[in-house]
């Protein structure tokens, strides 16, 4: 057991820890978390409406009632769907289904036996500056229609919004989620959205405010032109202030999230649904998803897919297709690289390796790194929820040297004592003329014996380690001199950078190993 971390819960998301913002609420009993790595964590979603309980990280498909491209029932037996989400705002607003959905219910009128997610016509709202019906009457629209989890006419402020206007609009959005409380939705879950443009103390205010109501699932709104515009770093910015808001009891669903590319990288950061238009709108646009980006079918000459979309048609064949039939198959496609994404994402939390997958998927866009290095920034909100111990650590590239595992393992050395008067940090052997010798591995610095073959020290790296992993190691060997001003260190390092051993502390004597 390392010191000083709580022994109560080896994996530290089981416990919510208080935010000075937050009202006492009782914890929230649909959601329960099952595993985490990073912020990033699987979970299940009671649905109590539908009778169903859902896996997170999860997608929900968007189903435009007038537009099926894949019909719920097929999402569900051929793509293992859990839940989907469709607009409550254009059924209400249209004569073919409007009837239907309230006499039969969703479940009938799509033919699909999991959760079923509506909205409620904010997009529309800030698309044509308004709308037709009130917050409480789309609110008993979606209730009567059997939505399992229905949501208030929120205001989504864009990116970039002046400050003044966002502060007033989240007045009307915190006021509307609070009469949410107020009507009788049944057993409807109510999801209680955050906005707050890009200001993240807003958006946190925002967050806190949204946990601090009954409200139940914690959609972070109006983040699509991030997305749209490659602005990962500030939508990671913009998730994390919503976190800092909510308990970690709270399940996120990061709004307008459908590309598969960023799934590893906002589960990492503690989102927990998606919803993908993606999938559909992309394909008829005769694009193509990968989890490294966007492909225009006109482009390729080969899938590089195993789906079996992929396995049956070459390009050539699909845009061979008649155009409905060709929407369809990319479509499907789409949707078989998302689920599979979610699942490789599932399986890297399981395996503790999350942050490898975020590392490795984060190389197929420049705009992804800066969203892995902004998420690295804070290693403290990132370790609250780590586990401890994980099989393995990969010491991929110069980010990994941010990783919290280091920064952890170093907080942890400034509270080791260290028994003796003189102490060797050696990247070689052993020297009896010191009263104890430990070894010295970036990226994490001195390695006490009795720990050597503890994670995360065993981490597999490269035999060419770039800087960034010496000076890590470097603030290591500052964190356990400082804590112990009694001790006199050596450091006896293979060939540091200069700028690594120009910040190690200056009482510490260092020699440099030769070849022999
Ligand atoms: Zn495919």
């Amino acid at each position: 057991m390392l010191d000083g971390v709580p022994t109560d819960s080896a994996i530290g998301i089981q416990s919510a820890y208080p935010s000075p913002h937050r009202r006492f609420v009782p914890m929230r009993e649909i959601f329960e978390l099952r595993d985490g790595d990073g912020a990033g964590r699987i979970g299940e979603l009671t649905v109590p409406r539908a009778g169903v309980t859902v896996e997170t990280p999860a997608l929900l498909p968007v189903i435009n009632p007038h537009l099926r491209t894949i019909e719920p029932a097929t999402l569900e037996s051929e793509f293992g769907a859990e839940i989907l989400i469709t607009n409550g705002y254009i059924l209400y607003g249209s004569d073919q289904f409007r009837d239907r959905a309230l006499s039969e219910g969703l479940a009938e009128l799509f033919d699909f036996t999991g959760a079923i997610m509506t909205d409620s016509g904010s997009f529309q709202l800030s698309e044509y500056g308004e709308i037709s019906v009130t917050n409480a009457e789309i609110l008993r629209f979606q209730r009567d229609i059997g939505s399992d989890i229905g949501t208030p006419i929120d205001i989504p402020t864009p990116p970039d919004t002046a400050r003044e206007r966002t502060k007033s609009e989240l007045k009307t959005t915190q006021s509307r989620l609070e009469a949410a409380e107020s009507v009788d939705t049944g057993e409807m879950l109510v999801n209680a959205p955050i906005q707050g443009s890009t200001h993240a103390d807003l958006r946190e205010e925002a967050a806190a405010h949204a946990y601090g109501t009954s409200l139940d699932v914690f959609p972070v709104g109006a983040v699509v032109p991030l997305m749209n515009g490659y602005r990962y770093a500030e939508m990671i910015e913009v998730v994390r202030a919503a976190k800092r808001g909510l308990g970690t009891d709270a399940p996120v669903h990061l709004f307008g999230a459908g590309h598969p590319m960023m799934f590893a990288l906002a589960v990492a950061a503690g989102c927990d649904l998606f919803d993908s238009a993606a999938y559909a709108l992309y394909a008829r646009d005769g694009r193509y998803l990968t989890v490294a980006g966007t492909d225009h079918l006109e482009d390729l000459d080969y899938f590089p897919c195993s789906c079996p979309v992929c396995t049956e048609h070459t390009p050539t064949t699909l845009r061979e297709c008649a155009d409905d039939r060709r929407e369809e198959l990319l479509a499907r496609h789409n949707l078989h690289v998302s689920y599979r994404e979610l699942r490789t994402v599932k399986q890297a939390i399981r395996e503790g390796n999350l942050f490898e997958l975020v590392e490795r998927r984060a190389r197929g866009h420049p705009a992804m790194v800066d969203g892995y290095r902004t998420l690295l920034d804070d290693s403290a909100a990132l370790e609250r929820h780590d586990p401890v111990s994980k099989a393995a650590f990969f010491y991929l590239s110069a980010d990994s040297a941010r990783r919290p595992e280091v920064s952890r393992y170093h907080d942890r050395l400034s509270r080791l004592s260290v028994p003796g008067e003189r102490v060797l940090l050696s990247a070689g052997g052993d020297n009896s003329r010191f009263d104890e010798t430990w070894r010295l591995r970036p990226p994490f610095g001195p390695v006490p014996p009795a720990l050597s073959d503890s994670y995360p020290l065993t981490a597999e790296r490269p035999d060419r380690l770039d800087r960034e992993a010496y000076e890590a190691a470097a603030r290591g060997v500052s964190r356990l001199v400082e804590a112990n001003p009694d001790v006199q260190f050596a450091v006896a390092h293979w060939r540091w950078p200069d700028a690594a051993l120009d910040a190690l502390p200056k009482r510490v004597d260092v020699l440099e190993l030769s070849e022999e």
